[in-house]
């Protein structure tokens, strides 16, 4: 726990509350609005670069906007650079950026006083998130039963896990190899994401870069298989 979290009263007990249970907390707004208690869960979807994982959470936003649920998007530097998710094969959607100063639970809070209840996060590009937006997924899906649905790369250019995607591996409930096939050059399953500098994989440097730099530039990422990114090999069209 986050020395915030722990800070905070347990929301277990008695959470803020929502708008529409006249404020008696949780237990009576169950029974007052008729929505019926469920097991909220913390989902983590991952893949490299290309698999479609932002595509999938906007697929999944749809599937329970559709069923009566309401939900949020959330994205942090997402490849426009704006506050929305935007797919390589072109869908988009309105999102909240997440801030260093963003806290996901005043989120969902600041939303319910507005009278409209969240049952649901989609939260996007969530590698990029800080390890605290994380303690505090956990904490929507405990406190509030709100579901939290991540997307987002496990691995950096560096073949290391990003520190918000460890710590999602270790609280999920589930977690899933997003399943659209990304393929390397040599026709083997895609599974790292090298960063191409000047024609050269490198293996040091921020741990992120800003942007969607491929097919510009100097800095551009191409997904490889182990072997090929082990080796360096950027195949015959590099
Ligand atoms: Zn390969």
């Amino acid at each position: 726990m986050t020395d915030d979290a722990a800070a905070t009263p347990t929301c277990l007990a008695r959470p803020l509350p929502g708008p529409d249970d006249g404020g008696a907390g949780c237990a009576a707004a169950r029974g007052v609005d008729g929505r019926p208690l469920h097991a909220a869960a913390l989902k983590f979807f991952w893949g490299p670069m290309d698999c479609g994982k932002s595509t999938m959470a906007l697929q999944m936003n749809y599937n329970h906007a559709r069923q009566g649920r309401r939900g949020l998007v959330t994205t942090r530097i997402d490849r426009s650079l704006g506050p929305q998710v935007t797919t390589r094969i072109g869908l988009a959607h309105t999102a909240v950026e997440v801030t260093d100063e963003l806290d996901l639970r005043a989120l969902v809070r600041d939303t319910w006083a507005e009278g409209v209840r969240i049952d649901y996060l989609i939260c996007d590009e969530a590698s990029f998130y800080d390890v605290a937006h994380v303690e505090q997924m956990a904490e929507l899906v405990d406190g509030y039963d709100v579901d939290v649905y991540a997307f987002g790369l496990a691995t950096d250019f560096r073949s290391c896990l990003f520190p918000a995607a460890r710590r999602l591996f270790e609280l999920a409930d589930e977690v899933a190899r997003i399943q659209v096939e990304v393929l390397c050059w040599c026709g083997r399953e895609g599974l790292l994401n090298a960063r191409v500098v000047d024609g050269r994989v490198v293996r040091e440097g921020a741990q992120v870069v800003i942007g969607d730099t491929v097919d510009t530039a100097d800095v551009r990422y191409q997904v490889l298989c182990r072997r090929h990114y082990r080796s360096g090999d950027l195949g015959p069209r590099a």
